[in-house]
């Protein structure tokens, strides 16, 4: 396929994580413009927003999670590409692995791109991307509308980029969404549902001595 998921490969032992590795060839609903938040309850709390981009999900750490208030400037700290099979994966990573915690599926649908060549701007997500600052609107279940993310520069190592969402009709300074709206949009459960479940069962596999 000629897609760099060596990152996201190197990162974790796919065998105890339970997440996909890549090779399936895509999500099957994927048309190319998939976008997709899982919220990750890791050690540290975050949202992982992810673009469908030439094959693999780009991604971002969104600690706060998006919010519907353009008035918000939420943090947006790259992180490495994922299969677009990641789009469908819930699930708890074990604790002593990379991104260990509860992952749900939190949002999920089709984003398009916003202000194209007529805007002089370029004509693909890639393209803004590269430029640092890419327009879309969101078709999911909880958000919707136009988002920017833009990138600024922390300091010369490290590439930070705001989330904001842009000033339209499906703005809402009123919704909190990353509080209120808490349900995986495939199955219903919530990280913390998960996190129940799994020790219901016993919080992990059995030493079977082998
Ligand atoms: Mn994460």
């Amino acid at each position: 396929m000629g897609d760099d998921l060596s990152a996201y490969r190197e990162a974790r032992d796919l065998e105890e994580t339970g997440e996909p590795e890549g090779d399936e060839g895509g999500a099957s609903s994927s048309d190319g413009s998939l976008f997709v938040v899982q919220e990750h309850a890791a050690s540290t709390h975050h949202w992982d927003f992810r673009l469908e981009v030439d094959g693999v999900l780009r991604s971002w750490s969104v600690p706060k999670g998006p919010s519907t208030d353009p008035s918000d400037r939420r943090l947006a700290i790259p992180t490495e590409d994922h299969p677009l099979e990641y789009a469908d994966f819930e699930g708890v990573i074990p604790e002593d692995e990379y991104g260990g915690g509860e992952v749900i599926v939190w949002d999920r649908g089709r984003y398009e791109l916003l202000g194209g060549e007529e805007e002089g701007k370029p004509a693909t997500l890639a393209g803004q991307l590269e430029e640092g600052h890419a327009t879309f609107a969101l078709h999911g279940e909880k958000l919707r509308g136009g988002y920017a993310l833009q990138r600024f520069d922390a300091d010369e190592d490290e590439e930070r980029w705001l989330l904001v969402k842009m000033d339209d009709e499906e703005a809402d300074a009123r919704r909190d969404p990353v509080s209120t709206e808490p349900e995986s949009v495939l199955s219903g459960e919530t990280v913390d549902s998960l996190a129940e479940k799994a020790v219901g069962e016993g919080g992990g596999e059995a030493d079977d001595g082998a």
